[in-house]
């Protein structure tokens, strides 16, 4: 049994839905065959949009992509009917070794042109009075969340999305001419390789790709904070219905995606350290999803080596983030080769 499209979009998380729901905007015929792999990041994610906060020293590069990825959020949020909330962000620091090393952040992203103010402790109190004493702060106004579930579910119910998991490809002699998938059906049309971490076997240089694990935690209950926040060993990210997210681990762990009590209790320690009436809140889950990272932590987006293939892999940290912007680019690549 063979089916034709215009692309194959390989993964159904944020990314290859963003991608696939551009591209059928640009009047492709596109499906998106999703494994429903346990571990998938997007459903696990905080959905921060955190571009300066999230960046460490030296990666101005992926810095520049989560500016760009940060001004297309919200048209794209307005044409998914999203929640998506401009909050701000405040990076706190919880002692004076923390506020030293924050005050080398603030000095780094001003080198780079980005705005910073240090707070005093009273300061940070005037704007959320939940917290705890603290050492200082830098607001972030302009950042924000958006619930990555419900990104999922929205763009989901945009494009074609089938339950298949991708086992190999079709080649027409040295073109990638579609995919077979485990229950031996053939897709054809232009490749969109979105599998997360999964998919270091399609890249021609292994291991560039792999996963790196994230445990978080969900509570809720009447709102206690207005504004993400940023700690050395933990963010809290507050919607508006009442929903805080307690993230995240970074653990390199290969494909293990099991919670563990000890870093369950880790986060929920930092937590309470720094907004204890979280210790009012229902505790409603914890679980763990694996990032997609690369070795130079930016994502790979791009023409595959081969012709027919298109990568939109390698999103690490910020995929919520950089969905808008990586599925501009896809969506663009695509209606391309089309001509
Ligand atoms: C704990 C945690 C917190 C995070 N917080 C944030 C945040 O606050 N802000 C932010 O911007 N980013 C955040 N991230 C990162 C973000 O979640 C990821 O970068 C993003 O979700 C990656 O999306 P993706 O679609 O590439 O991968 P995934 O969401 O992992 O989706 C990949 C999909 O590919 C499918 N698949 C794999 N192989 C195959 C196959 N062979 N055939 C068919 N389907 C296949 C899987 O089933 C899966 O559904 C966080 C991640 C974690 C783990």
């Amino acid at each position: 049994m063979s089916e034709r499209f215009d692309a194959v979009v390989v993964g159904g998380g944020v990314i290859g839905l963003a991608c696939a729901w551009r591209a059928r905007q640009r009047g492709l015929d596109v499906v998106v065959l999703d494994a429903a792999r346990p571990g998938a990041a997007s459903p696990v994610a905080a959905g921060m949009l955190s571009p300066a906060t999230e960046t460490e020293f030296g990666e101005e590069r992926l810095l520049e992509l989560n500016l760009h990825a940060l001004e297309l959020w919200p048209r794209f949020a307005a044409e998914l009917e999203l929640p998506y909330r401009q909050c701000g962000a405040l990076a706190l620091a919880t002692d004076a070794d923390e506020a030293a090393e924050l005050r080398r952040h603030v000095e780094y992203r001003r080198s780079l042109g980005l705005a910073g103010e240090w707070l005093t402790p009273s300061r940070c109190r005037e704007l959320e009075p939940g917290l705890a004493a603290c050492a200082g702060g830098v607001l972030v106004p302009d950042e924000g969340e958006c619930d990555p579930r419900a990104i999922v579910a929205a763009l989901a119910a945009r494009v074609p999305v089938e339950r298949a998991e991708v086992v190999d490809g079709v080649w027409d002699g040295e073109r990638l001419a579609g995919v077979v998938t485990a229950d031996g059906r053939t897709v054809e049309g232009t490749v969109v390789l979105a599998t997360g971490c999964w998919g270091a076997d399609w890249l021609p240089e292994p291991p560039a790709l792999r996963p790196v694990k994230g445990q978080i935690v969900r509570l809720r209950g009447t709102p206690i904070l207005g504004r993400l926040i940023r700690a050395e060993r933990v963010y809290l990210t507050p919607r508006a219905n009442g929903e805080l997210v307690v993230g995240a681990s970074v653990e390199e762990r290969g494909f293990d995606t099991s919670v563990v009590a000890g870093t369950v209790h880790e986060l929920l320690r930092e937590a309470y350290r720094i907004l204890p009436d979280i210790a009012e809140l229902e505790f409603v889950e914890a679980c763990a999803g694996l990032r997609p990272a690369t070795p130079d932590n930016l994502p790979l987006v791009g023409s595959g080596p081969v012709e027919g293939l298109v990568y939109a892999l390698g999103h690490y940290r910020n995929g919520i983030l950089l969905a808008p912007a990586t599925a501009d680019e896809v969506a663009g690549l695509l209606a391309g080769a089309r001509v």
